[in-house]
């Protein structure tokens, strides 16, 4: 009885402290000081068309450089940004910083990038989305049919009809749209019949052990039949060997992201991949 007593009254002080690990409390209480101090960075993932072998766009993936624990992952800290409203802010700077890298990289030779961004199912809830990602882009110079733009179909959980409607109206603006992390969860046929993307990304898990997997290989290449005759180009993420390369281009795959290329990479380290290419 008195422990319990002790635990409901302690709970009263302090309900999150007591409950949430120590590393995760620190991570959500600096994220505000963090993008305030520049401590968000973006790397940048090459996407490789297969046909050419060529890299033709990045994938911005945020990290957080943190004064404690390092480079600390996205899996670690968008959670706690999505919870607290905080990806707001941080999706908007994300779009910011990655459209300045698209002006830098022309600046730099390295022409006719796409940058594509991941946006939070927060993100759609907020009612200005659509006017905030024309004003950074125009703000930025940028032209919009550069900026892909990477959705999961957790959008679709809330108010399939909301999200209908602003998927429309950012096709309007020029960006282009791809539907991230396809295979994984409940991914279903049927939002493919509605929505207005241009790219299918077919999520790790789908070609993982692909290789040894015949039944795995027959969704995989009815998948891209069934992109292919949606007028959807298909990236297969998370390729690692050449087998599973070998596999992803019989069944005419359009291009590839993954660690047999390049991991999530600095910008620096980029340009250099990307001048590697044309040497
Ligand atoms: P995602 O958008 O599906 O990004 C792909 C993830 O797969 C990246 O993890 C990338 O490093 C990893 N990956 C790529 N190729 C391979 C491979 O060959 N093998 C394996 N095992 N992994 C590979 P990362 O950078 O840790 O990002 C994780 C997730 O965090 C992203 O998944 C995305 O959902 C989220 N995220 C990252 N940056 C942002 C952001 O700026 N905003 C939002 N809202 N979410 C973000
Ligand atoms: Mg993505
Ligand atoms: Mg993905
Ligand atoms: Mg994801």
């Amino acid at each position: 009885y008195m422990a319990k007593k002790h635990r409901n009254t302690s709970r009263l002080y302090s309900p999150s402290m007591n409950e949430m690990p120590y590393k995760e409390t620190a991570l959500e209480a600096g994220l505000l000081p963090a993008l305030e101090n520049g401590q968000f960075l973006l790397y940048y993932q090459p996407k490789v068309n297969i046909q050419s072998g060529k890299i033709y766009g990045a994938e911005a993936l945020i990290r957080w450089k943190h004064p404690e624990f390092g480079i600390v992952s996205p899996l670690d800290f968008i959670p706690l940004a999505e919870k607290t409203g905080f990806i707001i802010p941080l999706g908007e700077w994300v779009l910011r910083a990655a459209c300045k890298q698209l002006k830098q990289w022309d600046g730099q030779g390295l022409h006719d990038l796409t940058v594509s961004v991941n946006l939070s199912m927060i993100q759609f809830q907020q009612k200005h989305l659509v006017h905030t990602i024309e004003q950074i882009i125009s703000e930025e110079g940028v032209d919009p049919r550069r900026i892909e733009l990477e959705l999961t179909e957790s959008i679709f959980m809330d108010n399939p009809g909301d999200t209908l409607r602003i998927l429309h109206a950012l096709r309007l603006l020029g960006v282009r749209l791809s539907l991230d992390d396809f295979g994984t969860g409940y991914s279903s046929l049927s939002y493919l019949q509605s929505i207005p993307i241009q790219y299918l990304k077919l999520d790790k898990t789908f070609i993982h052990d692909i290789v040894n997997d015949y039944r795995k290989q027959m969704i995989f290449k009815s998948l891209i039949v069934i992109a292919h005759n949606l007028n959807m180009e298909v990236v297969t993420e998370g390729v690692e060997t050449a087998e599973e390369l070998a596999i992803i281009k019989s069944h005419q795959c359009d291009s590839v992201q993954g660690y047999l290329y390049s991991p999530p990479v600095p910008p620096d380290r980029f340009e250099e991949l990307y001048k590697q290419q044309i040497a």
